[in-house]
């Protein structure tokens, strides 16, 4: 067989269409024991409703475009590995109000505009180091997610109607983060009433109720003078999950006509942050493009970013913002030809780079690919996002998954100090957290050792961030740029 180019421009000029993936070589791809199922599966979802529609996803980019020129500030947050079960009224909710609690305080910080995306309504899918795992003892298949498989030993087979359960779950989450926004759950008259659940710590309380109360005192004063009335009761809320399951991606991505008026006009968008997408004359395709309608956003993981592989090729073709992990092991010559292969048309805020190299790593690899990004054509197009989790996660002696707060911190702080002396923007945090009291990640102020990890460690997969734990991350961020 010949050779297939991976030139950036070669990969960009070939033809492509929602299943061109399949003729790539491909990572992380499940066993299907029965692959009749799964043909069945993926039509039944060809035929579903779209989840997001294309002027939300526009609207999104939009935002990200002012992200990337430094104007905008994103937080992303959310579980590693979502369950069905969390498909919960008060799981939502505490997720929702976490992610609110924190921008209140990166915007107070920061100055800037928030864009908020959760890893949810669809995160269901996981790459796994290895095929199979010991539990109990026992070696079983590994636990890839329930949209393929359950974490109980008894349902460890692949089973391909998850992908249809997965699309109803991502439904019902989703619309009830839609009705929580539209009942006002985000309204800014009542910060204090979000409630600070689980934080105890008085220090981290008065800090946060004092930037509560500070903004209610200006709302009182804008309601007096009757300032911009209705625009202060929602927010956006975006959703986002790995794009790991091609097969799921692929009967989900539509040819849909692009809003040919500025996108989402939500309360509270001010005209420059709508996209200015101008109508195109000529052919269907020329009008239309593809959206892949499973989220908002979607990103490539650091296992599955090859070139010439299956995810690059399908993430080519659609019209999303998409993110892409960037770790130890990208060399930097892949990020510019990964740029030049997703994005050829340098779209500012298209791609958000994940960079996770962990908190011993980062001072030593995040300049170069900084420099080689900067000093390119995507000067200022890219949003530049720190993960500070996966490059920090351990073992306890005990076998038990966990991360140090203060190696999350201290990723996230060096990370903040390099791109400004770089001269660059650091635009974003991503990280995996929950709105429960969890005891899953080390440290933080309330000082969680080893012997605690068992008070309450819920997670199926990676270590999150409790609610305390990231609130004192979005005052860290809050506090740099407030310097
Ligand atoms: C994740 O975000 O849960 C993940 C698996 O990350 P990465 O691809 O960076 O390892
Ligand atoms: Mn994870």
């Amino acid at each position: 067989m010949a050779q297939q180019s991976t030139l950036p421009e070669d990969i960009a000029s070939q033809p492509w269409d929602p299943s061109t993936w399949r003729s790539k070589p491909i990572k992380q791809s499940p066993a299907y024991p029965d692959p009749s199922k799964l043909t069945k599966a993926a039509a039944e979802l060809s035929r579903m409703p779209p989840l997001v529609h294309p002027n939300e996803i526009n609207a999104l980019k939009a935002h990200l475009r002012e992200v990337a020129q430094g104007n905008a500030f994103l937080l992303q947050g959310g579980d590693c590995a979502e369950l069905f079960d969390y498909c919960e009224q008060g799981a939502i909710e505490s997720k929702i109000k976490l992610l609110l609690q924190m921008s209140l305080v990166l915007i107070w910080g920061t100055n800037k505009r928030v864009v908020r995306i959760g890893r949810m309504a669809g995160q269901y899918a996981k790459p796994r180091s290895s095929p199979t795992e010991i539990v109990d003892g026992k070696e079983l298949p590994s636990f890839r997610g329930d949209i393929l498989n359950g974490y109980h030993v008894d349902e460890r087979e692949i089973d391909p109607n998850r992908l249809i359960k997965a699309y109803h779950h991502s439904a019902a989450t989703l619309n009830y983060i839609r009705t929580a926004l539209a009942s006002g759950i985000a309204d800014l008259h009542r910060p204090l009433d979000w409630g600070l659940g689980h934080v105890r710590d008085p220090a981290l309380k008065e800090k946060y109720q004092k930037i509560a109360s500070s903004i209610q005192q200006t709302l009182r004063f804008l309601q007096v003078i009757n300032a911009r009335p209705g625009e202060l009761e929602t927010v956006e809320l975006y959703t986002s999950h790995e794009g790991l399951l091609l097969e799921y991606e692929q009967p989900l991505t539509r040819l849909l006509e692009k809003p040919t008026h500025p996108g989402v006009s939500r309360p509270g968008t001010p005209p420059s942050l709508s996209p200015t997408i101008k109508p195109v004359a000529g052919s269907e395709v020329a009008r239309k493009e593809y959206y892949d309608t499973s989220a908002h956003f979607v990103w490539i993981g650091d296992r599955t970013r090859q070139l010439d592989h299956a995810h690059v090729e399908f993430f080519r073709g659609i019209a999303n913002p998409i993110g892409i992990k960037v770790g130890p092991s990208t060399p930097t010559e892949d990020l510019l030809a990964l740029l030049r292969t997703l994005n050829p048309s340098r779209e500012p805020g298209k791609i958000t780079l994940i960079t996770r190299y962990g908190a011993a790593k980062v001072a030593a690899l995040l300049p170069k690919h900084i420099r080689a990004v900067e000093d390119s054509e995507y000067r200022r197009c890219v949003v530049w996002q720190c993960d500070p989790m996966h490059g920090n996660t351990l073992s306890t002696p005990t076998g038990i998954k966990t991360r140090r707060f203060n190696d999350i911190y201290s990723e996230l702080e060096q990370s903040l100090r390099i791109h400004k002396e770089e001269g660059s923007y650091l635009g974003g945090v991503h990280l995996e957290l929950t709105g429960d009291a969890v005891t899953e990640c080390l440290g933080g102020s309330e000082g969680l050792d080893e012997d605690d990890l068992s008070t309450n460690y819920t997670s199926f997969c990676d270590p999150r961030l409790n609610e305390k734990q990231a609130l004192e991350l979005a005052f860290l961020v809050a506090d740099h740029y407030s310097r």
